[in-house]
């Protein structure tokens, strides 16, 4: 990338950043999206998915078609930095970096259309809502695949975790499957000196709590990855007033579906007869939210393979990560490649959703130029 295409795209990511926009709420940014995929004379659709939007740009004559993907939505957090582009919307911040996962995706459509070393099609795929409300399931099911057809899908997350330059691309599982679930328990309130004149709820709160962690630990394999976190508790609101009904949230995590099966059923059965031994019951809410996010093993090896062609790149080894990522839709409908891009400070590095967190502009030219030579590889002329 040349220097003068690095800052305006930086300055893209600036604005983007100041104008932070909720799940599905996103209409500025696709606004903003949408007008400079015209500018640089890509076809334009909007509206898929709700604040969704696809950019096509084709060259040459092969049927060949890839899609990649940007998140464009920003999460309820009251910025805590002091830098010049701050959120300017209290509350809203972009603190998972999709404003930059956005800069890049647009100079790279740009950087396509400019070039046009390549033969097919590439969706540019603006997505909303990718935190908790599954925008990208909103697109397939708006008919993103078939109204955009993709042999392969692509998308890539920056990882603070990892140092600039370094990228990772896991065959198989890269994020996990996750679940939420809430579980009210109901029993009979009455003072806080007469226990024995009513049935109390927290009682019964604290029993099931201490069980439900017996599900990863006693009923899930060692081998296989699973979590469940207790996230919320509420009940009460006297010194001494046994209140009537106590609620409990939180959320679930695995890969396999098994496993994922096992996690519910466990805590259906639990709850239910723990809480009932107290004399309450339970009222279970359980929904399975994203699935696992896995690659397809041959277009993980093809990014590598692409990234390891960057002299200025190299492909690391990790672990997957417990975090979900709703990419997994697209994947689950296509095969696909999700990598982390390494982005990494010295110094101090807040992680992805701090107060504090800011994507870090120095990672620009390398998303931009591996989408650029995903387009120019997968899409060969030669
Ligand atoms: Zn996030
Ligand atoms: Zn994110």
């Amino acid at each position: 990338m040349k220097s003068d295409e690095v800052a305006e795209t930086i300055s893209w990511r600036h604005h983007l950043h100041r104008n932070p926009e909720l799940a599905f709420e996103e209409h500025e940014t696709s606004a903003f999206v949408a007008r400079m995929l015209a500018s640089f004379g890509l076809n334009v659709s909007t509206g898929l998915g709700g604040t969704g939007v696809v950019g096509t740009l084709s060259r040459g004559t092969s049927s060949r078609s890839i899609g990649i993907r940007a998140d464009m939505d920003a999460l309820p957090i009251l910025e805590a930095t002091d830098l010049p582009y701050k959120s300017t919307v209290p509350g809203k911040m972009h603190a998972c970096g999709h404003d930059g996962h956005t800069a890049m995706l647009l100079a790279a459509a740009r950087a396509c259309a400019q070039s046009g070393g390549f033969d097919g099609t590439v969706h540019f795929i603006f997505q909303p809502a990718e935190e908790n409300e599954g925008g990208a399931q909103r697109m397939v099911e708006d008919g993103l695949f078939t109204k955009f057809p993709c042999d392969a899908v692509y998308a890539l997350h920056n990882w603070p975790g990892m140092p600039v330059g370094s990228c990772v691309a896991r065959d198989g599982a890269m994020m996990a499957a996750f679940g939420t679930f809430e579980i009210v328990i109901d029993g009979a309130g009455s003072h806080g000196a007469m226990p024995h004149e009513g049935v109390d709820p927290i009682v019964a709160a604290c029993a099931l709590g201490s069980s439900l962690h017996t599900i990863v630990s006693r009923n899930v394999s060692p081998l296989e990855p699973a979590v469940l976190s207790m996230t919320q508790i509420h009940a009460g609101e006297a010194w001494n007033v046994i209140p009537p009904s106590c609620v409990i949230r939180g959320t679930t995590r695995w890969f396999d579906k098994a496993v994922g099966d096992l996690v519910e059923g466990r805590l259906n059965d639990l709850a239910n007869s723990v809480v009932s031994g107290f004399g309450c019951k339970a009222t279970i809410h359980y929904e399975r939210r994203y699935p696992p996010t896995i690659n397809d093993a041959a277009e993980a090896a093809f990014v590598r393979s692409v990234v390891g062609a960057q002299t200025e790149m190299r492909v690391e080894a990790a672990s997957p990560s417990m975090a979900a990522e709703d990419f997994a839709f697209m994947m689950e409908a296509r095969p696909g490649c999700y990598l982390w891009l390494g982005s990494g400070r010295d110094g101090a590095n807040p992680g992805l959703h701090s107060p504090y967190f800011d994507f870090n502009d120095e990672i620009i030219p390398y998303g931009v130029d591996l989408w650029r030579r995903v387009v120019e590889t997968k899409l060969s002329s030669g």
